[in-house]
């Protein structure tokens, strides 16, 4: 049997609809993450950029006070002696870093510390000589062509502009305060003008290619227009702007005014920097991620295993049987109904149990008896082997089957098989235990009733089962509607047996046994009569249902007592008592404590014991031979007499005669029956002559006629039992008989 399989499909579609939010937040994060990032970026370099713009401003104005120092102490001397003034800045330039100094008087004239004097109308020195300082860009000096920046401050007296004085700046030293690294290097800044070109070019700057920033942006592929617009925009507004772009690598970059002349000073950022970071940021991230995937794949598969044991367990608890490994009753049930209901044609239901399956687990132990209802379990599944057809055990020994049926003729022909296969199962090693079947067969109508549940057909085949319980000759029936009261009348049976018995109810028939040579009085039946309410119930009726609830027990201990008290009353009347046989249920055989108990009981003179015979009817020798034949010789050897009842009815009986050793056999009065016809007659020719060669004495039962007991006589047979000598008597009744046949009478 197998679990049904969950589907997968929804285990897949939960695990790839976390796998794609987990993909789309962690998008979203990097998204994040990208954005503070570049915003971080911003506000670093916008810091990197104030930071060198105030140190521009620092340089240069350290540079222009010091300029305007000298200007304010130089100004009347150069107006009045320009010589003796280039004199005392030469003096000064020594001092300083300057590649030389000068100034410019207002008629033009310019003197320079390198004794250059020379006339000059450049509009260099235009704004100076109206009163504002200058930072020049990067010119060429005149002498060498090396590139030069100029610092140029007014020269003031009273306050009106009277020339301009100027210190000429290697492009070197000056670039060094203005052009800056940062960033580990990777960051360097720069000064633009306000059309975008490079106002002290350095190393660093003409590396990256740049010598007009704008020109730089605007070749950029895709957004280098509206990157250079941008920027063009900031210069011309005197404003700041934040960019990023690609050009080698991706970069950030500040633009921020200077406020000296028209500059804007420039820090650019490869975006690697931060990125680095970001990457490192996201691989941990994502690592982060995978592990948490992992860990709810994890998770997912674990509760799936988890949810599997226990639905397997639970499958187990309810769809298999946990004794036989096969199918449930309640599956049973479930596939069934839904059989019934599918497929079209006609179902036989199936009820089977063992007779007093309950003696295998007292007489071997428990754990035979469940390896025997294993073995049965096994034996009706290879039997109920075609298509649709279940079986199931429903409780302790009772199974039930559903087969479609072809025919009930064939139904019959594989129940014969059935039981004969039963019958022929082993219990255990020494087969001390025959098991005998009964089945009860409900065939259910072609549309059986939507609205009658299964159980009812079930009820009725368990009905039809009980009808057969403890008959050995009969062990399947067909439910028919009549059951139902059979099975009322044994119901109030069962009901009033105790009381019964407390009430003496019972009462002891004897039905004489003759000699077959001469017809004497040599014996007697007890048999017993229940007076049930004014009305006589035959044996037939009770004992079979005793048996099948163990009253028979109680019943024939009663019979047992009641017997030895006759006897002992006879020899206290002074008569002559003849043997008295006593039938015994094999129920008694299966109690341990069964010889001791019935000899307690055995309330007569040490002498009268022989008078006492127990019948044991011929199947008990089938069922359990060893166990027979252990209890057998016990009773002989308290000097009980053994008689073996119903002799020549069960299967062959004969050849455990030669295990156990009886004192008598009762021939079935079926002998009789077919009396005449050459087969009986050689039947009971010779079980009669192989019966006293074993040295047993013949009782022949049910013998109705004269024409019987000469026959009978013929053939050798010792003693006769039947209507034709009399019929079962009451206790009265026989005493007179007894009286008659007294050998002084
Ligand atoms: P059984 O022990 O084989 O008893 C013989 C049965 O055959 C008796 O039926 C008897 O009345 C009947 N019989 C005797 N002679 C004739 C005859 O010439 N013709 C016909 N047709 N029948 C004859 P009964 O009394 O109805 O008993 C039926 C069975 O009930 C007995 O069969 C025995 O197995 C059982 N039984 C009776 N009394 C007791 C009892 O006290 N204890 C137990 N355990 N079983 C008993
Ligand atoms: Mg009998
Ligand atoms: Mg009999």
């Amino acid at each position: 049997m197998s679990i049904e399989q969950k589907p997968l499909f929804p285990s897949i579609l939960l695990i790839i609809v976390s796998a794609l939010l987990f993909c789309g937040l962690f998008l979203h994060f990097v998204q994040v993450l990208r954005d503070n990032l570049r915003y971080e970026i911003g506000i670093t370099l916008r810091e990197t950029v104030r930071q060198g713009v105030n140190t521009l401003h620092a340089v240069t104005e350290g540079q222009l006070r010091t300029l305007r120092f000298i200007a304010a102490r130089v100004t009347d001397k150069a107006l009045r002696d320009p010589e003796k003034t280039v004199a005392m800045l030469r003096s000064m330039q020594k001092l300083r870093d300057d590649k030389r100094m000068g100034f410019v008087l207002a008629d033009g004239r310019v003197f320079t510390t390198d004794g250059e004097t020379m006339r000059t109308a450049s509009g260099l020195w235009r704004a100076s000589l109206e009163g504002r300082e200058q930072i020049s860009d990067t010119i060429r000096d005149c002498p060498d062509g090396k590139p030069v920046n100029l610092y140029i401050v007014p020269m003031f007296q009273d306050n009106e502009p009277v020339g301009a004085l100027f210190s000429v700046m290697p492009h070197d030293d000056f670039a060094r305060h203005l052009v800056m690294t940062f960033w580990q290097d990777e960051g360097f800044s720069f000064l633009i003008k306000k059309d975008g070109s490079v106002v002290a070019p350095s190393r660093r700057v003409e590396a990256a290619g740049i010598t007009n920033y704008i020109a730089t942006l605007a070749a950029l592929p895709q957004t280098g227009h509206e990157l250079a617009a941008r920027v063009q925009r900031a210069l011309d507004e005197g404003e700041t702007e934040f960019l990023h772009y690609r050009t080698t690598g991706n970069r950030y970059a500040y633009v921020m005014p200077v406020g000296i002349n028209d500059w804007s000073l420039v820090s650019v950022l490869p975006a690697h920097m931060a990125e680095d970071r970001l990457r490192s940021v996201m691989v941990g991230t994502g690592m982060l991620g995978a592990v948490q995937i992992l860990c709810i794949l994890a998770f997912i598969w674990h509760i799936n295993r988890v949810q599997h044991n226990a639905s397997t367990r639970l499958w187990q608890q309810i769809y298999v049987d946990p004794l036989t490994d096969g199918c449930s009753y309640a599956r049973f049930l479930m596939k069934a109904s839904e059989q019934l209901t599918e497929l079209p044609g006609r179902w036989a239901l199936l009820s089977l149990d063992i007779d007093n399956f309950k003696l295998v687990n007292t007489i071997l132990d428990q754990e035979t008896g469940n390896a025997t209802l294993r073995t049965l379990h096994d034996l009706l599944r290879d039997w109920a082997d075609r298509p649709n057809e279940l079986v199931a055990r429903r409780t302790g020994d009772v199974f039930v089957a559903l087969l479609p049926l072809t025919g009930r003729q064939q139904l019959e022909q594989r129940l014969d098989d059935l039981c004969s296969r039963i019958l022929q199962t082993p219990v255990d090693e020494n087969d001390s235990y025959r098991l005998v079947p009964s089945i009860g067969i409900c065939l259910l109508p072609e549309y059986p009733l939507a609205d009658t549940p299964l159980e009812t057909y079930l009820d009725k085949s368990t009905l039809a089962r009980k009808t057969v319980k403890g008959n050995h000759e009969q062990l399947y029936a067909f439910f028919d509607e009549s059951m139902e009261s059979i099975i009322r009348y044994r119901k109030s049976i069962e009901n009033d047996m105790v009381s019964a018995l407390a009430r003496e109810e019972f009462e002891i028939y004897y039905q004489s046994k003759h000699a077959a040579s001469d017809g004497r009085l040599v014996g007697a039946e007890a048999l017993v009569r229940w007076q049930r309410n004014g009305v006589q119930v035959p044996p037939g009726d009770f004992i079979p249902e005793f048996e099948r609830n163990g009253f028979i027990v109680n019943m024939d201990r009663y019979v047992f007592l009641r017997v030895c008290r006759q006897i002992r009353r006879w020899r206290e009347d002074g008569l002559e008592p003849v043997p008295v046989s006593v039938n015994i249920s094999r129920l008694h055989l299966y109690d341990p404590g069964f010889v001791e108990r019935y000899m307690r009981m055995l309330d007569v003179a040490e002498d009268d014991r022989k008078l006492i015979q127990l019948e044991i009817t011929e199947s008990v020798l089938l069922e359990n031979a060893s166990l027979i034949k252990d209890t057998v010789s016990r009773l002989r050897a308290h000097g009980v007499t053994i008689l073996i009842d119903d002799f020549g009815t069960g299967y062959s009986a004969m050849s455990m005669l030669k295990e156990v050793k009886v004192d008598g056999v009762k021939l079935d009065k079926s002998f009789l029956a077919g009396m005449g016809t050459p087969r009986t007659d050689t039947l009971l020719r010779s079980t009669i002559s192989m019966c006293r060669s074993l040295d047993m004495e013949v009782t022949v039962e049910g013998v109705e006629t004269a024409h019987e007991v000469a026959f009978l006589r013929s053939l050798g047979c010792d003693t006769l039992q039947g209507y034709y000598f009399s019929r079962p008597a009451p206790a009265a009744v026989f005493t007179a008989m007894l009286q008659e046949a007294q050998p002084h009478a």
